[in-house]
């Protein structure tokens, strides 16, 4: 069978995505044809970069996105951001939609309360800020860099937050895990996960953490936090995640991998089924 050449942009930036793209790698033959191109946001510097072909930075908007798809002559899109990352996530859906392209929302599930969690559930980052608890206690921000600011100007508590690469106005001093900064108000521990339960534990009662704020991000790799913050019985503003955007959606990168499967094979079918049939001589 004569295969179609196609294009897959996959917008990543998480755990997934590198599995999505590493998967795609090792079995060529199962996807014959296939180039996957890794579009990265850029924010933080990459300790594992996927193979294939990878381009930084954003795409302009929607609309910037929509002018990429045609020139890269892009096929299909596996949107594998983070299920926090609503904007590229909207931008992939409204571009794709205007394009024509098939696109995939890879949203792994998000964390259950199990019994133990003493969670106080908020819709988004501005409600968190609002329910943080009275001056004198201590505060572990799991959150984005760019979400701390939502935190500042928080009278009398004592602000923890975690960040992978130092703040801008430290770079050149900060670099290595585990060293501390200060970054308008908090106390910066930097450091790259994925972090154990047992060295989450030792944090939050080394630092006497109170509470705790995180997104419901879902999947293993930071979940050690919840579990840590269950066993010491600290409670937990769990912010709720954006709703996904409409179309087909996939927890997992196996029901990726069958959805770009699918979409191949579509694309084959048609491709034959558009080739001219070979006239019977007469
Ligand atoms: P966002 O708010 O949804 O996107 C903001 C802008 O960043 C987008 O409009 C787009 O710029 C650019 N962008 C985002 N992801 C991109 C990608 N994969 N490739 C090219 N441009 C991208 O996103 P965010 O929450 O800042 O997250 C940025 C990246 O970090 C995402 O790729 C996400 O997967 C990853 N991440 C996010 C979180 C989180 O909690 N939000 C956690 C872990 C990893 P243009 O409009 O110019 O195209």
């Amino acid at each position: 069978m004569t295969h179609t050449k196609s294009r897959l942009l996959l917008l990543g930036g998480t755990t997934e995505s590198l599995a999505l793209a590493e998967q795609l790698a090792q079995k060529p033959a199962e996807h014959p044809g296939l180039t996957v191109i890794t579009s990265l946001a850029g924010r933080t510097v990459a300790h594992r970069l996927p193979p294939g072909e990878i381009r930084v930075g954003g795409f302009g908007g929607a609309a910037g996105l929509a002018a990429y798809l045609e020139s890269a002559a892009i096929d299909l899109v596996v949107d594998a951001t983070h299920p926090f990352a609503a904007t590229i996530s909207r931008n992939a859906a409204l571009a794709c939609n205007s394009a024509g392209v098939p696109r995939l929302q890879l949203l792994r599930p998000a964390w259950e309360r199990v019994t133990g969690d003493l969670w106080h559930g908020v819709p988004d980052i501005d409600a968190a800020a609002k329910a943080l608890p009275a001056a004198g206690q201590t505060v572990f921000l799991a959150v984005g860099r760019q979400e701390l600011a939502r935190f500042a100007g928080s009278p009398g508590l004592r602000l923890i937050a975690r960040m992978i690469d130092p703040p801008d106005d430290n770079r050149a001093d900060n670099s290595g895990a585990n060293r501390c900064g200060s970054f308008s108000g908090f106390e910066i521990i930097l450091a790259r996960g994925p972090f154990g339960e047992a060295d989450e534990e030792a944090l939050f009662k080394s630092a006497h953490v109170d509470m705790i704020v995180s997104k419901n991000s879902g999947g293993d790799a930071t979940y050690a936090k919840i579990a840590a913050a269950r066993r010491l019985g600290i409670p937990v503003l769990m912010i709720d995640r954006p709703a996904p955007e409409p179309g087909d959606n996939a927890a997992t990168v196996d029901a990726a991998l069958a959805w770009i499967s699918a979409q191949l094979s579509l694309a084959t079918a048609n491709t034959a089924a558009s080739q001219p049939r070979n006239l019977t001589a007469r």
